[in-house]
């Protein structure tokens, strides 16, 4: 496809999205990934901000996944420093925190004797939303406002194209589940009707860090091994990361499920070229 049209997106279709009013935040938490969709957001909203001149209020989070039994990143190697990079380049302040009760996702679903899937994607509530959750909770205490609930923007790269529940949301939201009393959690996705050419774009354009597994032929980041990966990059990164491959491989035997219920990491890694 012509980078013209790709770059035809359902933003420059229906115009720019709504911005909360970031001048009126206490805190704006930026989470990221370390994934290409979370520095371009962090870059937009870094942009906003100084607009606002609120970038002072600005920290960036990272949830670290962990690591493996086996001791395998469950995330791509790297994507710490990289995430640490990426605030660095804007002079953010940042921020990692892990679980307090799973050691990795890994420790988590052997626990739990089954892989998320799409019905029930409890790595990102108990590995992520929790996590974050509980760093706005230390936010917000570090802040002591008192007489009204604090108010915090929380910034993720969530885009459209990506899924059909992604494609519903507003850009701008107030989270009720992390709302409380003392706070008030407002969800902002500043790339949310981006295409992914426009991402791509911005990176090069504004020379941003980004991850080196996307130049190995992944399109998207995050776990290594996602549930909700497309098979051409589970194949990809079963033949980049094939020790965590076989991790997960043995796992399925162990638990006597499958890491999909079409689609196994012993076939994966078989597709890819190895031997499972
Ligand atoms: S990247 Fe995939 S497997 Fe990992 S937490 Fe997100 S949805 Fe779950």
């Amino acid at each position: 496809m012509n980078a013209q049209i790709e770059l035809v997106s359902a933003r420059s279709v229906r115009g720019a999205d709504p911005v909360p009013d970031l001048a009126s935040a206490d805190r704006i938490i930026m989470s990221t990934s370390g994934g290409k969709d979370s520095i371009v957001a962090m870059d937009e909203g870094v942009r906003l901000a100084d607009q606002a001149r609120v970038r002072d209020r600005i920290v960036v989070l990272h949830i670290d996944l962990g690591r493996t039994p086996r001791g395998h990143t469950v995330e791509w190697p790297g994507t710490v420093d990289l995430a640490r990079r990426q605030a660095a380049h804007y002079g953010l302040p940042f921020e990692v925190r892990r679980s307090a009760k799973w050691t990795s996702l890994v420790h988590r679903i052997r626990a739990r004797g089954q892989f998320p899937h799409v019905l029930s994607r409890f790595c990102t509530s108990d590995m992520k939303r929790a996590v974050a959750h509980r760093f706005i909770t230390e936010q917000v205490n570090a802040l002591g406002i008192t007489g009204r609930p604090a108010r915090v923007v929380h910034v993720m790269g969530f885009r459209a194209e990506e899924s059909r529940a992604r494609a519903r949301r507003p850009a701008v939201e107030v989270d009720g589940r992390a709302s409380s009393g003392r706070r008030t959690v407002t969800q902002w996705y500043p790339v949310l009707r981006w295409s992914e050419a426009e991402v791509w774009q911005r990176i090069r354009e504004n020379g941003l860090p980004y991850h080196w597994a996307y130049d190995a032929g992944m399109s998207r980041l995050s776990c290594s091994l996602c549930v909700l990966a497309s098979v051409p990059d589970l194949e990809c990164a079963a033949r980049l990361r094939p020790e965590l491959a076989r991790e997960y491989a043995d796992l399925e035997k162990e638990m006597g499920v499958s890491f999909r219920r079409e689609l196994s990491m012993a076939e994966v890694i078989r597709r890819a070229g190895g031997s499972a």
